[in-house]
C-alpha cells in the first residue's frame, strides 16, 4: 500500500500575517523527497528544523510560479543547503521559463552567487549550487524510483503552474494559487488528494476571483468533479487560519469526502488501497 506523509511548513496567503508563506514536503514511500513552493524568507529551513526535515535534506524542488510568497525563500534554501553540504550536487528545481526570469533575478541579489543564468547558479566559489530543469505543461518529468510528476496551467499569474506527483500509483495534486480551473480538475482525476488554495468563501466570489484566487468553494467543486479522495484547504488569509471552519462549511456544500483545512507544521500521512 502507498504512503506518503505531507508537511506544511507554510499555509499563509501572501498577505497572511500569522502564517508562513507556501511550501509543502512530499515524503513519497520511494525514499523521494520534494519541496513543493519554497516560501519566503527562511521559512523552509525553520519549519523544518521543527518538523526533523534539516533543509540540506531538500534535493529537489518543484515551482509554481514567481510571486515572492512562493519562491523567494529558495535562496535561504540552497544557502542553507550549501553551507552545510558544501559536496552536494545542485539542488535540482523544475520550473517554467517565465518563473526562470524571476528567480534568476533574484538570484543575482544575492552577493554570495556569482552567477546565475538559463543553466542553473553558481556561487563566487565556482560551485554550481542550483541546476534549473524548464518545465511545459503535460511533460512527465521522474523524480525517484516510482515518483513522477506534472504540472498544468493554473488560473492566476501567465505561466502559474499547479503540480501533479504521483508515487507508486498514488496521485497528489497542488493547486497553486489559482481561480477555480478546469484545467486542474482535468490533471486531478482520481487523485488520492487535493491540495487546494482558499482565498474566501463564495460570499466573496468576485473579489477572490478579481485577486486571482479560488473560494472554499471553488475547491470543493474542483475536488468533486475530480473524484479526488480528500480534499486540503490551504494558502489561508489571516482570519481563516484561525478560524477556518467557515471554509470547511463552504468547500462540504459541494465535496462529500473528507475536508480540512491546514495551519503550519501540520503534518498529514496519507495511504492508498
Ligand atoms: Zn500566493
Ligand atoms: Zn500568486
Amino acid at each position: 500500500m502507498p504512503e506518503m506523509t505531507i508537511s506544511f511548513l507554510g499555509t499563509g496567503s501572501g498577505t497572511s500575517t500569522n502564517s508562513a508563506h507556501t511550501a509543502i514536503v512530499y515524503d513519497c514511500d520511494d525514499g523521494t523527497r520534494l519541496l513543493v513552493d519554497a516560501s519566503s524568507g527562511n521559512s523552509v529551513a525553520r519549519a523544518g528544523f521543527e518538523l526533523g526535515i534539516p533543509v540540506e535534506s531538500i534535493d529537489t524542488v518543484l515551482l509554481s510560479h514567481h510571486h515572492f510568497d512562493h519562491m523567494s525563500g529558495l535562496v535561504y534554501v540552497q544557502q542553507a543547503r550549501a553551507q552545510a553540504r558544501p559536496d552536494a550536487p545542485p539542488l535540482d528545481v523544475y520550473l517554467t521559463e517565465e518563473c526562470l526570469k524571476w528567480t534568476n533575478q533574484l538570484c543575482s541579489c544575492n552577493p554570495s552567487i556569482g552567477e546565475a543564468n538559463q543553466d542553473g547558479v553558481t556561487n563566487v566559489a565556482g560551485r554550481q549550487v542550483v541546476r534549473w530543469h524548464v518545465v511545459e505543461p503535460g511533460q512527465e518529468i521522474s523524480l525517484g524510483p516510482t515518483t513522477t510528476a506534472v504540472c498544468f496551467p493554473a488560473d492566476h499569474i501567465a505561466s502559474a503552474v499547479g503540480w501533479r506527483v504521483d508515487s507508486d500509483g498514488m496521485g497528489v495534486v497542488f493547486s497553486a494559487d489559482t481561480r477555480f480551473n478546469p484545467e486542474l480538475i482535468k490533471a486531478s482525476q482520481g487523485a488520492r488528494l487535493l491540495i487546494h488554495e482558499a482565498f474566501r468563501t463564495d460570499e466573496e466570489k468576485e473579489h477572490a476571483a478579481g485577486r486571482g484566487h479560488s473560494t472554499s468553494g471553488d475547491a470543493g467543486r474542483s475536488a468533486d468533479q475530480a473524484g479526488v479522495g480528500e480534499l486540503i484547504l490551504t494558502h489561508l488569509d489571516t482570519g481563516f487560519s484561525r478560524e477556518p471552519q467557515p471554509l470547511i462549511d463552504d468547500a462540504k456544500k459541494h465535496f462529500s469526502g473528507p475536508i480540512r483545512a491546514v495551519r503550519d507544521l501540520d503534518q498529514v500521512d496519507i495511504s492508498s488501497p
